[in-house]
């Protein structure tokens, strides 16, 4: 779950470090150390072309920065080569190119910023796999698992190792630092300088609830930002929480970059969930028909649907150990007062019984059945005439 106190802190030891000289430290320990600290500069620059390492794994090209405008028009797939382990090997990102024979506008598609969360995977491959180059204007890039290791591990968050075990949520740090205080952050930053920010004019960050929780068809978007509402109506889902949520977010690190973004979240998270997988690929083709990259029709959109879109999510917390029963399902009208769930002890005994804070609907609820005091048993979505910036949210 969300960790609110530690992206300040987080941001203040960045800060430090950066200024102290982390590079100069490399830089005089060995010509390797040097070399290598001088390719970590960030990589503004689009026009410095897609750098190939000369490796290839798996039949697959590796590439250290991307520049779509070198390639030929066509299908291409690379691993992009993301930060070091402890071991000294990297980890590999999947990126898949879509480069249509016009040019037109450039779409970011990305997944696996947290590694418990599958259906954005398929959605994306799904997508890729309609998509017909010699009939596309622009481009889709597709990235598919940002976080390697938390993917092995069908965790939440990235394993670093520098003092000792350490979860580090990568969906709080972005846009990163290339000489940041971890791998996770440095990582960050190589995905988002060499992959994204150069290659695309638009982007969407696709998620799941966090492990524990189910959730609506929902997207996270800022409404307030034309050129995100435009594309987030174009889902035929259920819910819109219309909130800038965190900072550190990739979606809000794109949008300071200039690149409109926003963030689905598809269902629940560890499975595939072929029920609201084409859900967000129908979506998904309708944005890229709507900015040119594909022809044809639009299909089903959030008009069809009729999205209940709020501006805050009000958690309801669990102030006791033991064993939830939910009341109410995903998507429930709940009422301010309305008992939304009951706990028990290993007796048996009653210990807890919850309300709902306000009148919304539901947009996520726990599905494991035990809680411990802070847990989120659910989500309500709902509307205050005044936004206040973050909030718990298990995107
Ligand atoms: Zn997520």
């Amino acid at each position: 779950m969300p960790d609110n106190d530690a992206f300040p802190r987080r941001d203040f030891l960045v800060s430090s470090i950066t200024a102290v000289g982390a590079v100069a430290l490399a830089a005089g320990s060995n010509p390797a150390g040097a070399q290598e600290a001088k390719s970590a500069a960030p990589n503004a620059d689009p026009s410095s072309g897609t750098l190939y390492s000369g490796d290839v794994i798996q039949g697959k090209k590796v590439i250290s920065s991307l520049d779509i405008a070198d390639l030929e028009p066509g299908m291409h797939a690379f691993y992009f080569q993301g930060v070091q382990m402890p071991s000294g090997q990297r980890w590999y990102v999947s990126v898949l190119v879509a480069k249509g024979s016009k040019s037109g506008k450039r779409i970011g598609l990305i997944s696996g910023v947290h590694g418990d969360e599958m259906s954005p995977m398929h959605t994306i491959q799904t997508v890729m796999r309609q998509l017909d180059p010699a009939q596309m204007s622009g481009s889709v890039l597709a990235v598919l698992d940002v976080s390697r290791p938390a993917i092995e591990g069908m965790a939440r968050r990235w394993p670093n190792s520098g003092r000792g075990v350490d979860l580090i949520d990568i969906n709080r740090t972005f846009p990163g630092n290339e000489n940041g205080p971890d791998a996770a952050t440095r990582h960050a930053a190589l995905v988002f300088n060499r992959l994204l920010r150069p290659n695309i004019d638009y982007a969407i960050d696709f998620h799941t609830a966090a492990t524990g929780m189910d959730m609506t068809a929902f997207h996270l978007a800022r409404m307030d930002l034309p050129e995100v509402k435009a594309m987030a109506e174009l889902y035929p889902i259920s819910q819109i929480f219309d909130n800038p949520a965190y900072p550190g977010l990739l979606a809000s690190a794109l949008i300071d970059a200039g690149v409109p973004a926003f963030t689905p979240e598809i269902g629940a998270p560890r499975i595939l969930d072929h029920n609201m997988i084409p859900v967000f690929v129908e979506g998904t083709l309708n944005v890229l028909k709507h900015h040119g990259v594909i022809a044809g029709a639009i299909g089903r959109t959030g008009k069809d649907t009729n999205i209940f879109v709020g501006n805050r999510a009000h958690p309801v917390m669990a102030s006791e150990g033991g064993f939830v029963e939910l009341l109410v399902n995903l998507k429930d009208k709940v009422e301010a007062g309305q008992k939304v769930a009951i706990q028990r002890n290993t007796f048996g005994e009653v210990v807890a019984e919850y309300v709902s804070g306000v009148a919304g609907e539901v947009a996520a609820r726990r599905t494991d059945a035990t809680a411990e005091p802070g847990t989120m048993l659910l989500f309500v979505l709902y509307n205050e005439p005044v936004k206040d910036g973050a909030l718990a949210y298990p995107e």
